[in-house]
C-alpha cells in the first residue's frame, strides 16, 4: 500500500493534482501552509486559496498544517508561534486533531536551543512540537520533486514506483512525499511534473493492484 503526501499547497498546481487524484478516487493528505490560504501570495486571491482547500476536503482528502510561514529550522525560536498561527487557519477548515508536519521534515541543527541544551542534536523543533501535543508526519521517501523541470514527470513516476516496490519488498508501506507548490518567489510554483509523475504513477498503481491509505491513520 501507497499514502500519496503533499507539501507547501496550495498553489498554483493543486487544482490540476486534484483533479488525477479524482480520476482515480485517490486519497492523499496535503499539509498546507497558512499562509498560501490566508494571505495567498501565490494567486493574491486568498478566497480561491480556501476553496481550493475546501475542494480538497470535499474530495475525501486529509488536510494537516505544514506551519504558516514555512521557517528555515535555525528560526526555532519563532516556531510555535508559528505552528500555532498554521494550526488556527487549519481550524477554520476542519476540526482537529490536526496532523502536523515540520517544515524541512527532521533537521540537525547547530546551536543552542531552548530547553537546556545545547550542541547538535535531533531537531530542536521536535521538542516544540511534543510540548503542544503535536507528532510530526514523516515519510518513506522524499523524492526531491521541487528540483523537477517540467518533462520530469515520466522520471518521477518510475522513482515512486521503485520506491514502492522497495517497501513492498521490506514488507512495509509507502508514504510518499512530493510537493504541489513552494516557499520562495512568492510562495507559490508550478509543478507540472509532479502532476504528472502522479498521474503516471498512479496509472502503474492500478494496474499492479497497489492500494491507497492516508496518514495519519484514522
Ligand atoms: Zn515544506
Amino acid at each position: 500500500m501507497f499514502a500519496l503526501t503533499f507539501d507547501d499547497g496550495p498553489g498554483p498546481s493543486t487544482s490540476a493534482l486534484l483533479d488525477v487524484l479524482a480520476a482515480e478516487g485517490v486519497q492523499a493528505t496535503f499539509f498546507l501552509l497558512g499562509r498560501n490560504v490566508e494571505e495567498a501570495p501565490w494567486c493574491g486571491d486568498p478566497a480561491r486559496a480556501r476553496a481550493i482547500a475546501q475542494r480538497a476536503l470535499k474530495d475525501g482528502h486529509v488536510l494537516g498544517n505544514h506551519s504558516y510561514s514555512h521557517f528555515r529550522p535555525d528560526r526555532w525560536r519563532e516556531f510555535a508561534a508559528d505552528v500555532r498561527r498554521g494550526e488556527a487557519v487549519l481550524r477554520l477548515l476542519r476540526p482537529p486533531p490536526i496532523p502536523f508536519r515540520l517544515p524541512y521534515g527532521i533537521q540537525r541543527v547547530e546551536g543552542a536551543f531552548p530547553l537546556g541544551t545545547t550542541g547538535e542534536q535531533l531537531d530542536p523543533r521536535l521538542a516544540v512540537v511534543a510540548s503542544m501535543g503535536l507528532g510530526h508526519q514523516h515519510w518513506t521517501s522524499d523524492f526531491d520533486d521541487w528540483t523537477l523541470g517540467a518533462s520530469d514527470g515520466p522520471a518521477l513516476s518510475s522513482r515512486m514506483v521503485a520506491h514502492v516496490s522497495l517497501c513492498q519488498a521490506n514488507g512495509l508501506d509507502a508514504v510518499l512525499d512530493l510537493h504541489d507548490s513552494g516557499t520562495g518567489s512568492g510562495f507559490g510554483y508550478e509543478r507540472p511534473a509532479t502532476v504528472e509523475g502522479v498521474k503516471l504513477f498512479l496509472q502503474e498503481a492500478r494496474k499492479r493492484g497497489w492500494k491507497s491509505f492516508t496518514v495519519p491513520q484514522p
